[in-house]
C-alpha cells in the first residue's frame, strides 16, 4: 500500500500521475485522506469541515477523481478518515464532543482543531453519519480509521492527562463500580483505566466493522483488534529510545495470534510529526520493511502530500521492498509463523507503571539474547495469551518464556498450567506468576511462595549468580560469573525441584583493601520442575534486564542454555550466522521460509550502512529437497543437510521444499 497524507494544499493534485507512481512504487492499493477532520469531497454535513479548496478541480470531489484513476489500474482504494480531531467552530457548537481535561481545559491545536474525546456523541453517532455519506457515494475498497485513542498526549507530545469529559466520567462509573477517575499513569487506578479504555475503543471499532459490512461487504477496515486487517504504524519519534526490534516485534504479536489475519505495517518515511518534511534515513527505512515482511505483515508506504513534491530519500528502497514482496506472492500469500519458542510481551494495562518498564526491560533483553543465538521464536502479546490458547495456537509451542511480568489473571495463570501439563516447558524469570501475598499462581513452576524480593540497588552491589562453588570459604571462584542487577526474587521451592547454581551474597566491594568474602548461600541461580507431562523453569533474577542493560554476554549464555537444555529445544532450522542477523522462521505449505535480515548498521536512533555478512549457513530438516535464495534468485545446494549461506547483503530470504 501507498499512503498519500493528504495536505489541504494537495487537494489539485494529478490523480492520473499520482496512481501511476503507486503502481510503479509497487503498491497494490491507494490509501488517500477523505475525510473526518476535512473533507476532501463535497460533503453535505454541516458538522463535516469541507477542505474550501475544493473549487480548483474541475469536477469539485477529489475523491471521485482518485476512485477513477486507482480502479481504471486495478489499484484498490482505501479511504482514511480521521475522527480525532474537528474544528473549534464545531467545538463550540458541540462541546460534549470535546476532550476534557482534570482541570476542564479542552486540547486546542495549531490549525484551529480540537481533540475530540471517543465516550461522546461524535465518535458514538455523527462519525456514522460521515461514514454514511462516504460509502454512499464511492465504492471504496476499505477503510482506515486514523488516529482512535482516548487522546492523552497531542501533537506537540505533552501529556494532558486521562479525560475527565462528563461521558467519560458517566461510563467510568459503570465500569469501575464508583473508584475515584485516575488523572495519569502514575495514579493506581491507572491500569484498569486502560482496559476500560480499550474495552470502549473496541466497541467503536466493532460497531464500525458492523456497519462498514452492511454497506460495503468487500471493503476491509483497517482500526483496532476487532477490524479486518491489524494495523501498525512503523516510525521514528524524537527523544523516544529507539528499540531496533519494533516493526518485527509488532507484527509477530499479531500473526502469532491469528496467522490468518493480514497485518499491515504503514512506514513512515519522515523522521517525526513534528519534522515532516525530513526523511526517515533509507537504511532504517528498509528495516519496517524487512521487519514486517519477515513476520508475515504486509509492508505500506506512508508519505506526506503528492509524490515528488518533498524529496523523500527513502523511497527507492522501499520501492525495492515492496516489488520484492509482490514479486515473490507465492511465498507470501498464506505464509504463517511456526517458530517452536514464545516469548510473552507484557501488558501495560495489568501492572503499575515502575513495573511495566522493569517487565519491559527484561522482555527486550531476552529478545535479544534469543535473536543473537537465533533461538526461532514467535512474540504473544501477553492480552493475547488466553485467545491464543482459545484458537489452539498455543500448542504450537515447545517453550513459552514469561519475562518478570508479576501478577497473572486467573485465567492466563490456568491456560499456562494446562499447557504445561500437556508437555510444554514454562521458563518464567524474575517474579512472573506471582500474585497477592506472594502466592505463585502457577501450579506447574517449582516455586512454592514468594518470601521476598530484592529490588533495592545497594541490596544487590556485589552480589552474583555463579555455578555451584566446589569450597565454601575460599577466595578462588569458578565462573561464569554473573552480576545481579535489577531484581532477585526469594522463593520458597517444592520438594523434588532441582536447584541450579547458587548466589553469591554481598560483600564489600571497596576500598579494595576489604573487597572480597562473597560466600555462596542457600539461593539458586535457576530451578526446575516437572509437572505432569511438562516442566516449570524458574530463573529467579531479572536475567534479561541485566543483559540490556549491561550487554555482559553470561546473561545471555545463562539464559540461552537454560533454553535449550532444559527446554528440550529442538528446532527445525538450525542457523548458524552472525549475531548482527535477525532470523525468522516461517512457513508456507511444505515451504520453510527462513528471513535473515542484517541488523550491523544499527545506531543509537536508527540504522545506518551494514556490513555485508558471509559465512552462514543452515542444517536444515532430512525432509528437505530443495534451497532457494530469494533476493540473489538462485538455488542453494544442500549437502549432508547443510546448507551454505550466500553472503547477505541487506537481506535474505531462504525457501527450503520440503517433501
Ligand atoms: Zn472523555
Amino acid at each position: 500500500m501507498l499512503q498519500t497524507n493528504l495536505r489541504e494544499i494537495d487537494v489539485d493534485m494529478d490523480v492520473d500521475q499520482v496512481a501511476d507512481y503507486i503502481v510503479a512504487h509497487g503498491a497494490r492499493a491507494w490509501l488517500i485522506g477523505v475525510g473526518g477532520i476535512q473533507a476532501q469531497y463535497p460533503t453535505e454535513l454541516a458538522f463535516h469541515s469541507k477542505n474550501l479548496r475544493l473549487s480548483q478541480r474541475h469536477s469539485g470531489d477529489l475523491i471521485a477523481d482518485a476512485v477513477r484513476a486507482a480502479h481504471s489500474r486495478n489499484l484498490r482504494l482505501l479511504a482514511r478518515m480521521d475522527f480525532s480531531k474537528i474544528s473549534a467552530q464545531a467545538a463550540a457548537e458541540h462541546p460534549d464532543w470535546c476532550y476534557l481535561s482534570s482541570t476542564g481545559d479542552l486540547q486546542e491545536h495549531s490549525g484551529d482543531l480540537v481533540s475530540v474525546c471517543p465516550s461522546g456523541g461524535y465518535y458514538q453517532e455523527r462519525m456514522f453519519d460521515i461514514l454514511d455519506e462516504v460509502c454512499e457515494r464511492y465504492p471504496i475498497d476499505g477503510l482506515f480509521i486514523n488516529w482512535t485513542t482516548m487522546n492523552e498526549v497531542d501533537y506537540y507530545k505533552r501529556y494532558h492527562g486521562v479525560c475527565h469529559c462528563s461521558n467519560c466520567q458517566k461510563r467510568w462509573l459503570e465500569y469501575s463500580n464508583g473508584l475515584p477517575l485516575p488523572s495519569g499513569p502514575n495514579d493506581p487506578e491507572y491500569a484498569v483505566w486502560l482496559r476500560f479504555s480499550r474495552d470502549l475503543i473496541d466497541n467503536i471499532t466493532a460497531r464500525v466493522r458492523t456497519f462498514i459490512a452492511r454497506r460495503l461487504p468487500d471493503a476491509g477496515l483497517i482500526l483496532g483488534k476487532t477490524a479486518d486487517i491489524m494495523f501498525h504504524e512503523a516510525n521514528n519519534a524524537v527523544g523516544r529510545e529507539l528499540w531496533h526490534h519494533n516493526t518485527s516485534e509488532v507484527i509477530s504479536t499479531w500473526t502469532s495470534y491469528r496467522p490468518d489475519v493480514p497485518v499491515l505495517s504503514n512506514s513512515t518515511t519522515f523522521m517525526d510529526m513534528p519534522y515532516r518534511m525530513a526523511s526517515e534515513e533509507p537504511a532504517h527505512f528498509a528495516q519496517y520493511f524487512l521487519q514486517c515482511i519477515s513476520r508475515g505483515g504486509n509492508p505500506s508506504t506512508y508519505m506526506m502530500g503528492v509524490p515528488g513534491k518533498i524529496p523523500y530519500l527513502c523511497m527507492d528502497v522501499a520501492g525495492e521492498i515492496l516489488r520484492f514482496h509482490k514479486k515473490w506472492d507465492a511465498v507470501y500469500n498464506g505464509m504463517h509463523p511456526c517458530a517452536k519458542t514464545a516469548l510473552v510481551r507484557p501488558d501495560r494495562a495489568y501492572m503499575t507503571a515502575s513495573q511495566f518498564v522493569d517487565s519491559l526491560s527484561e522482555f527486550r533483553g531476552l529478545y535479544s539474547s534469543m535473536q543473537e543465538v537465533h533461538i526461532l521464536f514467535d512474540v504473544i502479546a501477553q492480552e493475547h495469551l488466553v485467545a491464543t490458547s482459545e484458537n489452539g495456537g498455543l500448542g504450537r509451542y515447545s517453550v513459552v518464556v514469561l519475562p518478570n511480568v508479576g501478577k497473572l489473571n486467573t485465567s492466563e495463570a490456568d491456560v499456562l498450567d494446562n499447557w504445561v501439563a500437556l508437555g510444554g516447558r514454562l521458563v518464567a524469570t524474575g517474579n512472573s506468576g506471582v500474585g497477592d501475598g506472594g502466592a505463585v499462581q502457577l501450579q506447574s513452576l517449582p516455586s512454592k511462595h514468594q518470601r521476598a524480593v530484592i529490588s533495592k540497588r545497594e541490596l544487590l552491589f556485589s552480589s552474583y549468580v555463579a555455578p555451584a562453588q566446589p569450597e565454601r570459604s575460599v577466595h578462588t571462584y569458578t565462573g561464569p560469573i554473573i552480576p545481579l542487577v535489577g531484581t532477585y526474587t526469594l522463593y520458597e521451592w517444592k520438594a523434588n525441584t532441582r536447584n541450579k547454581w547458587g548466589v553469591l551474597a554481598r560483600a564489600p566491594f571497596a576500598p579494595p583493601e576489604k573487597a572480597y568474602g562473597n560466600l555462596q548461600v542457600d539461593q539458586c541461580g535457576f530451578s526446575v520442575g516437572s509437572h505432569h507431562q511438562g516442566k516449570g523453569i524458574v530463573i529467579p533474577f531479572t536475567i534479561g534486564r541485566g543483559y540490556r542493560e549491561l550487554g555482559l554476554r553470561v546473561f545471555r549464555d545463562l539464559f540461552t542454555t537454560v533454553l535449550m537444555e532444559e527446554g528440550k529445544l529442538e528446532e527445525q532450522c538450525l542457523v548458524d550466522v552472525a549475531e548482527q542477523v535477525e532470523v525468522t522462521l516461517n512457513q508456507n505449505g511444505k515451504k520453510t521460509v527462513l528471513h535473515m535480515i542484517n541488523m550491523s548498521g544499527a545506531r543509537k536512533q536508527n540504522f545506518g550502512s551494514h556490513i555485508p555478512i558471509a559465512g552462514g549457513s543452515v542444517r536444515v530438516p532430512s525432509s528437505a529437497i530443495s534451497a532457494h535464495a530469494l533476493v540473489r534468485d538462485e538455488k542453494l545446494e544442500i549437502k549432508d543437510g547443510l546448507v551454505n549461506l550466500p553472503t547477505i547483503d541487506r537481506f535474505e530470504v531462504v525457501v527450503v521444499e520440503n517433501n
